[in-house]
C-alpha cells in the first residue's frame, strides 16, 4: 500500500518518526508521499525523502500558507525544490475558501496558476487541495489551465462533482473522510470511482479514520481507508491495495514495489 499524501514533515512527528516508519513497514504501508505546505515544510519533505528510500517529497505552497509579500522569491524557491530528484510532485496547491486566510479569490487563482506553470515546466504531476472550492475549481479547469497529470487529494464531493473531475482526466485520492458517518455523499461517489483512477491517503497527522478520529493519524491509517473502499467497491482489501499501489506508483513515477 502507498499513502499518497501525508505530512510526516510536520512537527507532530518530530519525536517518534522512526517508530512510525517501522510500524508502516510492519503493516504493509510501504511507501508514502510527504507533502509540503510552504517553503520550510517542503524543504523538510525533501530531507526526509533523501534520507529514507520509501519516502518521496511533494513541494508546494498551500493556499492558506502563501504570503503575497514574499511570493516572487517563494516561487523561485519552489522551482529549485521541484528540480530536486527527491521531489516527485508539485503540491499541495489549490483553492481554499474556508476562513483561514485573507487572499482574494483572484489572488488564489493566480498563485495556483504560477505553481502549475512550475509543474508543467519541470514535467511533474500536481496535487490539488480543494476546500469549499469545488465549483470554483471546475471553472478553473474549464479555463484550460490544468496540467496533464493531477490528483484531487482528500476528495470531498458528491457523485456529480466526481464525474466532472473524472472528465478532466484527474486522479482522485480518498482519505479518512470516507470513514466518517456524516459523509455518506462521499462514500456514494467513491463507490463509482473507476478503480484505475483511485489513490489512498491519510493526510496524517490530520483526519484519523473512523473511531480514531481526533487522535494523531499516521500513514498506517491508510489501511482503514482501503478497507472502507473495499466495502464500497464490493471487492477485497487485497484488490484495493494492489490497484491503488499501482496507480500511485505510475502517477508519481515511483520505484516498482509490486
Ligand atoms: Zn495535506
Amino acid at each position: 500500500m502507498i499513502d499518497s499524501h501525508c505530512h510526516l514533515n510536520l512537527s507532530q512527528f518530530d519525536t517518534d518518526l522512526s517508530v512510525i516508519l517501522v510500524r508502516m513497514q510492519e503493516k504493509g504501508v510501504r511507501q508514502a508521499i510527504v507533502v509540503g505546505v510552504d517553503g520550510k515544510s517542503s524543504e523538510r519533505a525533501l530531507k526526509l525523502a533523501a534520507k529514507y528510500d520509501n519516502l518521496f517529497a511533494a513541494c508546494g505552497f498551500h493556499p492558506t500558507e502563501i504570503q503575497t509579500k514574499t511570493w516572487s522569491q517563494d516561487l523561485l524557491l519552489l522551482e529549485r525544490q521541484v528540480l530536486s530528484t527527491d521531489c516527485v510532485a508539485v503540491g499541495e496547491v489549490g483553492l481554499d475558501f474556508s476562513n483561514e486566510h485573507n487572499l482574494s479569490v483572484d489572488e488564489q487563482l493566480n498563485y495556483l496558476k504560477n505553481q502549475i506553470d512550475v509543474a508543467k515546466k519541470l514535467n511533474k504531476p500536481v496535487i490539488f487541495h480543494l476546500r469549499r472550492a469545488n465549483d470554483a475549481f471546475i471553472e478553473f479547469a474549464k479555463s484550460g489551465h490544468l496540467p496533464k497529470k493531477a490528483v484531487v487529494h482528500c476528495f470531498e464531493g458528491d457523485h456529480s462533482f466526481l464525474k466532472r473531475i473524472l472528465d478532466f482526466g484527474l486522479m482522485v485520492s480518498l482519505s479518512g473522510l470516507i470513514t466518517y458517518p456524516k459523509n455518506q455523499f462521499i462514500r456514494e461517489a467513491a463507490a463509482f470511482l473507476p478503480h484505475d483512477r483511485a489513490m489512498i491517503e491519510t493526510d496524517s497527522p490530520f483526519l484519523a479514520p473512523g473511531n480514531l478520529r481526533g487522535t494523531r493519524n499516521d500513514p498506517t491509517g491508510a489501511i482503514y481507508v482501503a478497507t472502507e473502499l473495499a466495502k464500497l467497491w464490493q471487492t477485497s482489501l487485497d484488490h484495493v491495495d494492489k490497484i491503488t499501489t499501482i496507480n500511485s506508483m505510475k502517477f508519481f513515477n515511483l520505484p516498482d514495489i509490486i
